[in-house]
């Protein structure tokens, strides 16, 4: 284990993933607060990029809660098709834009209580609505790599979202809680994959108590030879 106390080593590792990732941002494509609700909603269970490709064909189609609520709900499953669990994922939509017209006169509401009391948005997508949109976090993002990395980096020993979000927010400034999720993401996304970990060139070795283990154990145990135990149910994109 890395010599310094945790709250240095926590310190010292956010610095340097700041320099590391200066331009970390939020890669789904946006350009409001409303399609980045829609685009959250359509990232459970899908890639940044299948949603990036969707939401260019929906956003032309869909510009107001208005167009959400009236569209055929035929034509939203077809547009959204391509990001899977369409059929939920257009109820979710259509009826996100109706609550939002029926009780915020139409506009995205700025707070976590609001915005999960909307259908089909849990905390997560919640807090990338108030991080990213609004710069108003309430909360910390902890997708699959902020809950891989944060296990990997002692940042939490918990494995629930709920519980690995409470710890971050105990442990990192408020003032980083929406860039943070990004630092990790990307770093996930580009040096600590959940099967192949590059430890050897990561830039945060020196303050990473999984580099002094073997780098294929971190990776083996989310291999898909281990992934064989009896799978907990497929997560569905209800309320993420
Ligand atoms: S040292 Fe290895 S396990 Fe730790 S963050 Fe870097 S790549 Fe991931």
């Amino acid at each position: 284990m890395p010599a310094l106390p945790k709250k240095q080593r926590i310190s010292a590792l956010l610095e340097v993933l700041a320099k590391t990732y200066p331009h970390a941002h939020c890669e789904l494509v946006f350009s409001n607060p409303l399609e980045l609700l829609m685009a959250t909603i359509l990232s459970a269970q899908c890639t940044d990029v299948r949603v990036n490709q969707v939401t260019r064909r929906l956003f032309e189609r869909c510009r107001t809660p208005k167009d959400y609520a009236e569209i055929p709900q035929a034509d939203l499953e077809a547009i959204v098709q391509p990001t899977g669990f369409f059929r939920s994922k257009a109820k979710h939509l259509k009826a996100c834009a109706q609550a939002l017209l029926a009780s915020h006169g139409g506009e995205v509401p700025q707070s976590l209580a609001a915005l999960t009391s909307l259908p089909g948005v849990g905390r997560k997508t919640a807090n990338v609505v108030l991080g990213d949109a609004f710069g108003l976090p309430e909360g910390v993002v902890v997708d699959t790599h902020v809950q891989r990395l944060s296990g990997r980096l002692g940042l939490s020993r918990h494995r629930s979202p709920e519980n690995i979000e409470a710890d971050l927010m105990r442990f990192v400034p408020k003032p980083q809680w929406a860039v943070l999720s990004h630092w990790l993401i990307w770093h996930g996304r580009r040096r600590c994959g959940a099967l192949k970990p590059d430890c050897l060139n990561c830039e945060i070795r020196g303050l990473c108590p999984s580099a002094e283990k073997d780098a294929s154990k971190i990776g083996r145990k989310n291999s898909p030879k281990r992934r064989k135990q009896p799978a907990a149910a497929p997560a569905t994109p209800e309320a993420l």
